[in-house]
């Protein structure tokens, strides 16, 4: 489903990513983890060209999404991003927020739009706040609307960074709990993440980063009980 080779992004001077080469199947449940700057972030970026990369190629669904004649509102329908901090539009309501591009950007009709918002309201139980305004919702809450905003594009790929660091501790699981419904009904998954024990029970697949590298790729397991590199070892032994 996406081919990453001789992935390189620099800032400036700054090399961040060194060369990442991975392909990612359909329904692959990938948790990244590793040291805060080794550009788990800058990878995630890439992948829907929210940042440029230096050199490298990335495909998806066999298509070179880095070559000059690309539509980057094609390739950011088919790689849905959540982010930390939510980045829900203020001054429109929940309800508007899903809509919105759906209507813009596939050309869905409002009711079109708006029935499909439901339901993906339905499915992050939140059907009852689809007119409040996002300063009206609970951190767990906006990150479950940018959840559905997200779906409301119908992507083949989901990508989510950090999706609970901004939140208190018991609002952390309603979040958790969306993303393992949606990891079961098969979406493919790019989560960086700091919830091991999420990673360990709904990931497929672990990339452990460091220094602008997938140092190790393997199962959850494996990583966690027999992890092969020492920066591996030294990151477990902090985080753990
Ligand atoms: P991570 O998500 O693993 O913490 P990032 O991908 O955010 O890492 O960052 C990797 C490195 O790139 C860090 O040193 C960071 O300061 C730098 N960096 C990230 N984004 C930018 C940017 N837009 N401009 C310049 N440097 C950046
Ligand atoms: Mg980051």
């Amino acid at each position: 489903m996406i081919k990453i080779k001789d992935l390189h992004k620099s800032y400036n001077k700054l090399h961040v990513l060194k060369g990442i080469d991975t392909t990612i199947e359909k329904g692959n449940i990938i948790a990244i983890i590793g040291p805060s700057g080794s550009g788990k972030s800058t990878f995630l970026r890439c992948i829907n060209r929210l940042e440029e990369p230096t050199r490298g190629h990335i495909y998806i669904a066999n298509e070179d999404i880095l070559s000059d004649n690309v539509d980057i509102n094609k390739i950011r329908q088919k790689v849905g991003m959540v982010f930390q901090h939510f980045n829900l539009f203020p001054h429109k309501t929940v309800l508007e927020n899903i809509t919105m591009a759906p209507m813009k950007l596939k050309n869905l009709s409002k009711e079109e739009a708006e029935k499909k918002a439901y339901s993906l309201l339905e499915k992050v139980g939140l059907k009852d706040k689809a007119l409040v305004y996002p300063n009206q919702l609970s951190g767990g809450q906006k990150q479950r609307i940018a959840i559905a905003r997200a779906l409301a594009m119908e992507p083949e790929v989901m990508l989510f960074d950090e999706p609970t660091s901004a939140l208190d501790p018991e609002m952390i699981k309603e979040v958790l709990d969306v993303m393992r419904d949606l990891a079961h009904e098969g979406m493919t998954m790019l989560i960086v993440t700091h919830e091991l024990g999420f990673a360990k029970n709904v990931a497929n697949r672990i990339f452990f980063m460091d220094q602008g590298n997938i140092l190790e790729d393997t199962t959850p397991e494996e990583l966690f009980n027999n992890p092969k590199h020492d920066r591996t070892k030294e990151f477990l032994n902090k985080v753990l």
